[in-house]
This record gives C-alpha cells, sequence and structure tokens, in this order.
C-alpha cells in the first residue's frame, strides 16, 4: 500500500515505516524533525517529506503526490510530565495538528486512517488489565488531547466516509533487533532512555519517581511494549482497513513490569550496577497500567515476539551502547 506517516522519523513511526518497507509496502515519512531524526528513515532522500502537521497545504499536497491510500498518524507530543507543565504545546499538537492532519485527508481524498493512541485516554481507577471498554477518564492532558483527537476522528469518519483504526499504546520501549535504530528524542523523559544514559554516563543517575505505590515493590507498574511488535499490529491494522470502518485496539503485552524490575533488567543487560535514587511520586502517573492485548490478538491475529522485559531492554541496550549519543554521532 502506498502510506503517508506522520511523525515517520520518530521512534514508533520509523520502526513501523522500516517494518512497512521489508513488508512490501510503500511508506513516506512527514516530519518536521523537531523530535524526529532523519537517519530513522531509509533512503530518506526519497522517503522523507520535511513539514509540519500544522501545514495543511504541504501535507496536502505531499499525499497527492504520493496518492496515500492511508495515513498513519504518529506525530505528537508524548510525555506526561510535560503535558502538565505545557497543556498550551499538547492541544496545538495533538489536537489541531491531528485536525489539520483529518482536512488535508479531505483535501487529498485519502479515507484510511491509523491513529497512535494510549493506555493514557484511560482512567486509573476502575479495572485492570484494561479493556478497549474500559472507561476513558483522562487524568492528564496528554491523555485528554489524545481522547479529543480520538474523537476528532471518530467524528471526520463518520461525516466524510473515513475509515479508522485506534491503537492505544502502553510504553512503547526497545529498538530494533539489528541495533541500529532506537530511541533519539532531544528531550528524554521515558524510563528506560535515561535508564541506559545513567548507565553510560550521560547523565549522573536515574530517579525512581515513587517508592510507596501499592505494588509489589512500591514502584509503578508498567506494560511495556517492543515498536517492532507495535510495527506489525500498524501492518496488520492498515492491510485490513476499509472506508467505513472504525476500531480500536490496545496495544500492550497484558504483562506488567515494576520500575525496579525494569531497573534491575538494565542492570542485567549492561552487566554493572545503574546509579539511581527515589523521589516522590510523578504527577499524572498512575499505579499500575496493564493491557488486555486480547481484541486484536483475536480480531487480527497479532503475535507479539519481542514485548517482554528482557528483549526489550536487551535491545535498546545493544542501541544506547552502540549510538551513546543517539543518531546525531
Ligand atoms: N519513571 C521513573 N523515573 C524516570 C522516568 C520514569 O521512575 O526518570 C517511571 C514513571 O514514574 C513510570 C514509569 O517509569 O512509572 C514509566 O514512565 P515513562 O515516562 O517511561 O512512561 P509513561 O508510563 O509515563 O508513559
Amino acid at each position: 500500500m502506498r502510506l503517508l506517516l506522520t511523525g515517520g522519523a520518530g521512534y514508533v513511526g520509523s520502526a513501523c515505516l522500516r517494518y512497512l518497507l521489508e513488508n512490501g509496502h510503500d511508506p513516506i515519512a512527514y516530519d518536521n524533525l523537531l523530535e524526529g531524526n532523519r537517519e530513522a528513515v531509509p533512503d530518506a532522500a526519497k522517503r522523507l517529506v520535511e513539514g509540519d502537521i500544522a501545514d495543511v497545504d504541504r501535507l496536502t499536497d505531499a499525499l497527492k503526490r504520493h496518492q496515500a491510500e492511508a495515513v498513519m498518524h504518529f506525530a505528537a507530543l508524548a510525555s506526561v510530565p510535560d503535558s502538565i507543565a505545557d497543556p498550551e504545546a499538547y492541544y496545538r499538537v495533538n489536537v489541531a495538528g491531528t485536525k489539520s492532519v483529518l482536512d488535508a485527508m479531505r483535501a487529498a481524498g485519502t479515507l484510511k486512517i491509523l491513529f497512535s493512541s494510549t493506555a493514557a485516554t484511560y482512567g486509573f481507577h476502575g479495572e485492570m488489565p484494561l479493556r478497549e471498554t474500559s472507561a476513558q477518564t483522562p487524568e492528564t492532558p496528554y491523555g485528554t488531547t489524545k481522547l479529543v483527537a480520538e474523537w476528532l476522528i471518530k467524528d471526520y469518519a463518520r461525516a466524510y466516509g473515513m475509515g479508522y483504526t485506534l491503537l492505544r499504546y502502553f510504553n512503547a520501549s526497545g529498538a530494533d533487533p539489528s541495533g541500529e535504530f532506537g530511541e533519539d528524542r532531544r528531550h528524554e523523559s521515558h524510563l528506560i532512555p535515561l535508564v541506559f544514559q545513567a548507565a553510560l554516563g550521560r547523565r549522573p543517575k536515574v530517579t525512581i519517581f515513587g517508592s510507596d505505590y501499592p505494588t509489589r515493590d512500591g514502584t509503578c507498574v508498567r506494560d511495556y511494549v517492543h515498536t517492532t511488535d507495535l510495527a506489525q499490529a500498524h501492518r496488520l491494522a492498515v492491510e485490513s482497513l476499509e472506508p467505513g470502518m472504525g476500531r480500536a485496539y490496545n496495544l500492550g503485552s497484558g504483562t506488567g513490569a515494576t520500575v525496579l524490575e525494569v531497573l534491575r533488567a538494565c542492570e542485567q543487560a549492561a552487566g554493572r550496577p545503574i546509579p539511581h535514587d527515589f523521589a516522590p511520586r510523578r504527577p499524572g502517573d498512575p499505579g499500575v497500567l496493564v493491557a488486555s492485548p486480547d481484541r486484536i490478538v483475536g480480531d487480527l491475529g497479532w503475535a507479539p515476539r519481542y514485548s517482554d522485559v528482557e528483549t526489550i531492554v536487551r535491545t535498546a541496550w545493544a542501541w544506547h551502547q552502540r549510538r551513546p549519543h543517539g543518531y546525531s554521532e
């Protein structure tokens, strides 16, 4: 399929782009490169269009030129603490940006969209594991902006004959098994890259937020899912999507790991102790977030292969060790 990936030079978007290429599709990335990396896109001269999702005309033009049959909309801001500190940016990029993408799709006649949504659209105090039918009562601006974007997509789809699939990621993590591609943001707030930056001496230590949660060791439980498995899900979802269809799927392993368990697994992978300390809970952090992925497994035959913590941190360590300063080196 001819596909356009907004945020296709970013961490998850570029993993999907490479996977789609390997599986016979024809994807291009549309990315402003504020957080994305040109080096993450193979054959960037041909496959990367530099542009911002706010620029509807440029995006429309890119869709038309590529004759895109579907959009995968990855471009977003994705840090819970940053969204609390600066909600303006999150509404602008995640909400207004999604509206721009939908408007460009209408202008270009592209009728299918996959959307990178999140576990943060759910409420934190209901059933666990979370199902697609669980209450969506987000508790942070990040979660709220992603939920509003889901609503935008549903309303546009209904009115303008589009088909959509909402993919609600849990904790996207890991690196390409080749060791050549991985996580590299200008401003990092996610656990695993911060742990490995501490292992490599790029920061003095990693701080663990909260040790008094009602979990097995007092630290937060998250469901880590490998980017290659996310990519497989995107492929299955786009290949089965038709205009007029509307679906939502959780993308998580179904298993939770605590922050301390992740730290220990990183120490095992790196073969050395990693300096860390403890601080109070981070605002907006729920104690436990675990997915039920049953729906996508049942509907599309999603079969995650890399989403155990050991494989996630082993692939991430290989990447960070090889490129301690990321793609820029
Ligand atoms: N975390 C932490 N120290 C850090 C960054 C994250 O203890 O420097 C914890 C955070 O409280 C959460 C988990 O690690 O429980 C995963 O956080 P991350 O920001 O990677 O993803 P999120 O779950 O917020 O999407």
